[in-house]
């Protein structure tokens, strides 16, 4: 962290916020999931999460959900398996998870998966891959899915691991 301007960085990350609560690329553009969760990644890894503005952004990460229980990565797309991730992590970060039906989103992973080959696909009926089975099972951790280790949104490693690199005690 000493080797980066962190200010610097939060200024810019604060410069691609935008009035619906999510994050752009840059300056300007669009509300993307992928950028919100590099985004307020950042800033949690910052201790800047104090700059976000919380209930909205939780406001328009719930919004992804469909009522197919999927989740897209911004208004008017398709559901797809691996805002799972990029959605469910970022509203970890915010402690707002219990904003989206779990439950919904479980099934809807799970349904994606082929039942011949294994893996999990996009969504359902389509080839899966190693992206969206990485990104399903992770998404399955936030949700506290049986039998999975608990992820941690922010450095996207196993909880404990996390942990005990960062010299953390609890959660
Ligand atoms: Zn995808």
């Amino acid at each position: 962290m000493h080797l980066v301007d962190v200010e610097k960085a939060i200024e810019h990350v604060q410069s691609c916020a935008n009035f619906d609560g999510g994050y752009g690329t840059g300056p300007g553009a669009e509300s993307h999931s992928g950028q919100v969760f590099t985004c307020v990644g950042t800033l949690a890894i910052a201790n800047r999460l104090d700059l976000v503005d919380i209930d909205k952004l939780g406001g328009w990460l719930s919004e992804r959900q469909l009522p197919n229980g999927g989740l897209n990565g911004r208004p008017e797309k398709l559901e797809d398996v691996c805002y799972s991730w990029w959605v469910v992590s970022s509203l970890a970060m915010i402690d707002r998870v219990h904003w989206i039906d779990q439950t919904k989103l479980a099934e809807f992973i799970l349904k994606c998966q082929d039942p011949n080959m294994g893996g999990i696909s996009d969504r359902a009926g389509d080839m899966v891959d190693v992206f969206h089975t990485h990104f399903g099972i992770a998404g399955l951790s936030l949700l506290q899915y049986p039998g999975l280790l608990e992820i941690d949104p922010v450095y996207c490693m196993p909880r404990d691991v996390t942990n005990r690199v960062l010299g953390r005690t609890s959660k």
